[in-house]
């Protein structure tokens, strides 16, 4: 499981790490209202999955509410690197003079543990790693033996960190690598670890991928796997090659070819209500298709109702509609789904999902009409208060 930097910072912090106060924030204003209890200036961070939010525009300084707002309005819900962006961290700004790096993680070819650090951390370490790999220091380490003081403190001189910055850097090696090991942590990673202008070394970006097998040892980890889960989504609708995005709405919507999955958001939008993801289930005629479609939208807490669009060309509905009903047999469908089924073998396909005969499937004739019916059921599982039948 992968952290996003807030989720990695609170982790290190529970070892001691210095990282700086902040706080979450899902819309602008939340955003503002954190600014102003942290005290500007603030820095207004993307928080998604993947490295280089600052390079793609996700990390921004904010010296008044304004400019927080300016931020936090662009950086909501702008893409970086296929992931949509839902929630900012928002952090008091530091004062950097240094940017440095640091990481544990397990080299599995020589079955030890690997340490790097570099004086040249920051956004350019991908770059620095390919032009000028002597600038990282590394060391291997024995889990038997573990890291001793010593030995830090020898990594930090190699790494060629600034004389000021050395003991600072050295005992949070130590903590890290603590975190690293009693956290069952696959890779710890802190760039930049950061020289501030008043001579201390603090944590600013943390990359935390935890090791799933050790997740019975840390009931702790459940509370953060929210932000997880909608990636454990697109992991399953990446495996078995359905192109996924989660959106904040309420609908699923499964269609057959990207045009048709994105028209049916619109539609769904249009009528009033707001779409949960968007999936397209591709070309293929596999029935598990369907099923593997309704799984990964059923994973979806927020999904209320689910809207089938397909057009059957070179899909069959009829193999659409054996998908479905495999599904229901197979995935724990929690709300009711809105079928609307024309093209190739339609008419095949209606007498076989009207054979199963199941109230959990509600057909309909047209795009329009089908948008209707999920918004109206959606809006009705919402006020019921959950989506567990
Ligand atoms: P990444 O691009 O996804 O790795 O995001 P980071 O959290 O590493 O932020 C990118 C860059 O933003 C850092 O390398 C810093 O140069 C800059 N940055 C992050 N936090 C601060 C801060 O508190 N103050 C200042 N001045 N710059 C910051
Ligand atoms: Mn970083």
């Amino acid at each position: 499981m992968d952290l996003v930097e807030y989720q990695g910072k609170q982790y290190f912090a529970r070892y001691g790490l210095p990282v700086s106060p902040g706080e979450v924030a899902d819309s602008v204003a939340d955003a503002v209202a954190a600014a102003e209890r942290l005290g500007c200036p603030v820095v207004v961070k993307a928080q998604v999955q993947v490295g280089g939010r600052g390079k793609a525009g996700g990390v921004k300084l904010a010296g008044s509410a304004a400019e927080v707002a300016e931020h936090a309005g662009n950086i909501l819900g702008m893409n970086i690197k296929g992931h949509t962006v839902h929630r900012l961290w928002i952090e008091k700004a530091t004062d950097i003079a240094k940017e440095y790096y640091a990481s544990f993680t397990l080299d599995r070819s020589a079955k030890l543990h690997l340490a790097m650090v570099s004086a040249r951390g920051g956004v350019d370490i991908e770059q620095v790693v390919e032009e000028d790999p002597a600038a990282i220091a590394r060391l291997h380490i024995n889990p038997l033996d573990g890291l001793s003081p010593e030995a830090a403190r020898n990594l930090v001189e190699r790494a060629g960190l600034d004389e000021q910055a050395k003991q600072g850097a050295a005992e949070i090696l130590l903590k890290l690598y603590k975190c690293y090991i009693e956290g069952d942590a696959d890779l710890v990673e802190i760039n930049p670890l950061v020289l501030t202008t008043d001579g201390q070394v603090r944590v600013l970006d943390a990359k935390v991928t935890l090791d799933d097998d050790a997740a019975f040892r840390h009931p702790e980890w459940a509370e953060m796997e929210n932000l997880g889960e909608s990636s454990e989504r697109e992991r399953l609708a990446k495996s078995k090659g359905l192109s996924y995005v989660p959106l904040e709405g309420t609908v699923g919507i499964i269609a057959n070819g990207a045009g048709l999955a994105m028209s049916t958001v619109d539609v769904v939008s249009q009528v009033g209500g707001s779409a949960a993801n968007f999936l397209d289930i591709g070309g293929g005629g596999d029935p598990d298709v369907m099923v593997n479609a309704l799984k990964v939208v059923s994973l979806d807490p927020s999904v209320k109702a689910t809207l089938i669009n397909i057009f059957g060309g070179i899909v069959r509905c009829d193999d659409v509609a054996r998908g479905i009903v495999k599904a229901l047999e197979q995935v724990d469908i929690s709300s009711q789904i809105v079928l609307r089924l024309d093209g190739t073998n339609a008419v095949e396909a209606r007498q076989i999902i009207a054979d199963r005969q199941s109230d959990k499937i509600v057909t309909e004739s047209t795009m329009l009409s089908a948008a209707r019916r999920a918004v109206e059921l959606a809006g009705a599982n919402q006020e019921k208060g959950g989506s567990h039948s």
